[in-house]
């Protein structure tokens, strides 16, 4: 049994070594690392999570958008090719099955991914019903590893479209500013899974260097502004790509699962076209200057948190629609506008308009952020 002495002496060892608390944290440390949980089936199985706006030999922010076909077509190719690329790096680096799950959400009902000339080793997840990629899939025992391909940097770090879960949003759990990449990543290390590979620009390695310094990187492009980007020569970048995905499947063992400290302290940010500054009155929100920050007690409940507060920071995206509505329709957006919320409050006020049902739930199969 250890003594009271010894217990003493332990105790001002640690004081003593501790770092110094910052003036606004001085509880311990936000999160913590652990080896991989051990692989329970025998088989070695792999998650990859595509993004778009990372992707080799691209520099056209419409490539990643559905909404320019044509330039998405052209997006669609870099993806695949990107993808088989690490696909093909992770089955030689002794890899037993690989899925994917799309991490994009481009609005394309059917799949970024062009499903005829992906590696037919490969399987794209897809569901019944609508699934959050990022935590929905979480299950223990499932993956031993998790690989992340076409990404891009967190908001404000000036990489090619760096943002956080969608336009104008800044995710900080733990007083940490997160890429996508470390949200998967903590999703998934309260399963104890590692990410050991990501793919992006250089902004992106810059972001991932100090929180996750073990994962294998693969600088695919040079950021030149948040809508340019200097691409590697693709052949380059892929033969890259496929080596490093090998050497990160070969040394996942050494790989670190991350996991939050708990309570988790979550803060949504928001810059412009977000907005959350009509929070900033309302006793009981702990508001202040664009930023909501609550307490969770898990990292799931402080993202569900996180993505509802997305919905009324995505409120800002307001001025930049009555903007494109006064480019479109002239002098009369304003007065027919004021017409149509007027007719709504005085329709339900005389029971003529009563809320839609809510739309039936789509149907269908979903891959992910469609
Ligand atoms: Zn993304």
């Amino acid at each position: 049994m250890r003594s009271i002495k010894t217990l003493t002496a332990i105790l001002i060892a640690v004081a003593a070594c501790a770092p110094t608390p910052d003036n606004d944290s001085a509880v311990g440390e936000p999160r913590t690392l652990e080896d991989p949980a051990a692989d329970t089936d025998g088989v070695t199985r792999v998650l990859v999570y595509h993004d778009m706006e990372g992707l080799t030999g691209q520099s056209d922010p419409n490539t990643f958008r559905f909404g320019h076909p044509e330039r998405y077509a052209v997006g669609r190719t870099y993806l695949t090719g990107d993808v088989n690329a690490v696909v093909a790096g992770l089955f030689d680096g002794g890899a037993d099955e690989v899925h994917i799950v799309d991490g994009h959400g481009s609005g394309n009902p059917e799949p970024d991914l062009l499903l005829d000339q992906l590696d037919e080793r490969a399987r794209l997840i897809s569901r019944d019903e609508i699934f959050d990629a990022y935590v929905d899939l979480m299950e223990p025992g499932m993956y031993d590893a998790v690989a992340v391909v076409g990404m891009h940097a967190k908001t404000g770090s000036g990489g090619f479209a760096s943002h956080t879960f969608t336009l104008g949003i800044d995710f900080l759990l733990n007083g940490m500013a997160v890429t996508e990449t470390e949200v998967v990543g903590y999703s998934w290390g309260r399963v104890g899974v590692p990410v050991i590979f990501a793919s992006g620009d250089d902004r992106l390695a810059a972001d991932l260097a100090g929180p996750m310094p073990w994962v294998e990187f693969v600088t695919v492009k040079t950021a030149t502004s948040a809508s340019s980007a200097t691409p590697r020569p693709v052949s380059d970048a892929r033969s890259e790509l496929q080596a490093t995905a090998s050497r990160a499947m070969e040394n996942y063992g050494t790989a670190r699962a991350m996991r939050l400290a708990e309570p988790v302290t979550a803060q949504l940010h928001a810059v412009p076209p977000a907005d959350l500054s009509m929070l900033a009155a309302v006793p009981g929100i702990d508001y202040a200057d664009q930023r909501v920050t609550f307490s969770a007690p898990d990292f799931r409940t402080a993202y569900d948190g996180l993505v509802g507060l997305v919905t009324v920071a995505r409120g800002g995206y307001a001025s930049v629609m009555s903007e494109t509505g006064r480019v479109m329709a002239g002098p009369r957006f304003g007065p027919t506008y004021s017409d149509a919320l007027f007719d709504r409050w005085l329709d339900f006020e005389s029971g003529r308009w009563t809320t839609p049902e809510s739309s039936p739930a789509a149907s269908g199969m979903f891959h992910g952020f469609r």
